[in-house]
């Protein structure tokens, strides 16, 4: 027997239809490229979204044409993510800081059939407009008064212009749920960057589970900065969740400094935030040396890269703003796992809970986790075993774009790359990426560990920890570390911290200072780079 219900398909445009029919004064601010701060409400964002509909159909953008985005986060680019998945295309946000012959790469694999792309960016698509096969239309997202007055870009187009001449009488297609809708290519520490091509039907079920109260708990009643860039996993689905539940939202443009993020937190009575841990140490760093507080800001998500655990501290002591440490990747929308406590767990001393906190969080409806080792064989939750991560769910990939790298899933599963525990309550945490774990004398040593140990030191601003090649042991890790300014520490002082934190064999073999740690194009400490950095040192 079949339910009675109504088979509607779960479409993007939904969202924002909802928002402007319920929300419709609710506000969207930005802080421009320009310099300036632009305000309107779900409303006006709506009325301009159909009319950018209409412009990309008057281009020529038809159903699954790629529709390419190099854009910080602002209302512009929100527009796009609602007007090309809406007609059915398919937005490809690229990352603006990966190598120009990456962007390249990725734009002529997604055969985007036009680029879309702010000021900051006119120097580089100068460049690459020769190199992109595809692309038939160049957009420059801005007004006829900042238009460059000559330019190597074939055909520039005005992104005002565009919309000032539609209409916004548009109606919003129905059509599969399963339609791609987005498209996102993974870093690609390892070969090229492959496409994770997200649907209709699994950004509005991961948007659901991003608002419930345990996971980013998003309401009508909350001013959102997503942080997070929209070209990395889709700003970790803000753009979409907020807009389902009607939030304030607040895009930082290409702002992201400490003292900027502070004045757009406290001028738009910023509630809830989220970003990667490098930007939040800027942010810290600010508050610390200016002796700041913030008056409305309560909590942060914070995920991407480990969030240390003297990070928590900082945050939840000195500032009265609740973490929710996220784990998640591109792969998987990218919402996996956040932390939030039970209500057995509310109970419990202030020490138990800051290491729970310290996890990456507990697996959300839609998310099914497991650990296996090396035979594959499934290890249990006891908060010990480590094993590599495998999940499964409604918005995790089953393949990547035009098939590259063969099928990824091992009977079913979704392999991470991720090795981690979990604990009988369901919390994971993330020992370390498989490629980034020490392997000492046939024991794993976690770098993310060595770390959180490193950063926790208050002459320390940021760590890295490597396994360096060894003789006898295989290999034993040493620390990369910068010290906080006008701070002093010596390499043997930050050795004897660790004592008494780790065992003795995972403790470092060394301590190297730098001015300067290398970070991927999602913020995100490079080891690889840095390995390579340091290829030609030797253990003492
Ligand atoms: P990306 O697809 O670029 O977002 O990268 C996903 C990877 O980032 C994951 O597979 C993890 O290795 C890492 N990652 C994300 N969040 C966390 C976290 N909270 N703690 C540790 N690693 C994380």
């Amino acid at each position: 027997m079949q339910g009675l219900m109504m088979d509607m398909p779960l479409l993007i445009s939904d969202l924002i239809k909802h928002a402007d029919r319920n929300h419709g004064d609710t506000e969207i601010v930005s802080k421009t490229v320009e310099g300036s701060i632009h305000r309107y409400t779900y409303h006006d964002a709506h009325a301009r979204a159909r009319r950018l509909a209409n412009a990309l159909q008057a281009l020529g953008v038809k159903n699954s044409d790629r529709v390419g985005t190099l854009a910080w986060n602002g209302y512009r680019h929100y527009e796009l993510y609602y007007a090309v998945s809406g007609i059915g295309g398919v937005i490809n946000t690229l990352n603006p800081r990966l190598f120009p012959e990456q962007i390249t790469y990725i734009s002529n694999h997604a055969e985007n059939t036009a680029l879309f792309f702010e000021l900051t960016f006119v120097p580089l698509v100068e460049k690459l407009a020769p190199l992109l096969k595809a692309v038939k239309h160049f957009v420059l997202m801005t007004d006829r008064a900042h238009m460059p007055a000559a330019t190597a870009i074939p055909n520039l187009q005005c992104y005002e212009d565009l919309v000032a001449q539609q209409d916004d009488r548009f109606e919003w297609p129905s059509f599969d749920e399963r339609t791609a809708a987005a498209l996102c290519y993974t870093s690609g520490t390892t070969g090229n960057p492959k496409g994770v091509l997200f649907s209709h039907r699994s950004t509005v079920i991961h948007a659901l589970a991003a608002a419930m109260p345990d996971t980013l708990n998003l309401s009508a009643r909350d001013s959102i900065l997503p942080v997070v860039p929209m070209f990395h996993a889709n700003a970790w689905s803000l753009p979409y969740a907020c807009t389902m539940v009607g939030a304030k939202m607040v895009f930082p443009g290409p702002h992201l400094d400490g003292k900027s993020v502070y004045d757009l937190i406290e001028q738009e009575k910023v509630t809830l935030s989220a970003g990667v841990p490098t930007v939040w140490l800027m942010l810290l760093q600010h508050l610390s040396s200016n002796k700041l507080k913030f008056s409305t800001l309560k909590r942060t998500v914070i995920g991407g890269s480990a969030c240390p655990p003297a990070m928590i501290r900082a945050f939840q002591d000195d500032y009265g703003v609740g973490v929710f440490h996220a784990w998640g990747m591109t792969e998987m929308s990218p919402l996996g796992t956040v932390g939030s406590l039970k209500a057995k767990q509310a109970a419990l001393g202030k020490e138990e809970r800051y290491a729970i906190q310290a996890k990456q969080g507990r697996g959300i409806f839609g998310v099914e986790m497991k650990i296996v080792d090396e035979e594959g064989k499934e290890l249990p939750w006891d908060g010990k075993r480590f094993g590599n991560l495998l999940v499964k769910g409604p918005w995790i990939t089953s393949a990547y774009l035009k098939g590259e790298g063969g099928d990824p899933l091992i009977n079913g599963w979704f392999p991470t790359g991720d090795v981690a525990t979990i604990d009988a309550d369901g919390y994971l945490q993330i020992t370390d990426r498989s490629k980034d774990v020490i392997k000492s004398g046939g024991e794993w040593i976690s770098s993310i560990d060595l770390e959180n140990i490193a950063v926790a030191h208050p002459a320390i601003q940021e760590a890295a920890v490597i396994g360096i090649a060894h003789p006898k042991w295989d290999e034993r890790p040493i620390v990369v570390a910068i010290k906080k300014a006008g701070q002093e520490v010596s390499k043997a002082a930050l050795l004897k911290f660790y004592e008494g934190k780790v065992a003795k064999w995972s403790m470092p073999e060394d301590v190297v200072f730098v001015t300067e740690l290398p970070h991927t194009a999602t913020g995100k400490l490079s080891k690889l780079t840095l390995r390579q950095q340091m290829k030609d040192y030797k253990l003492p």
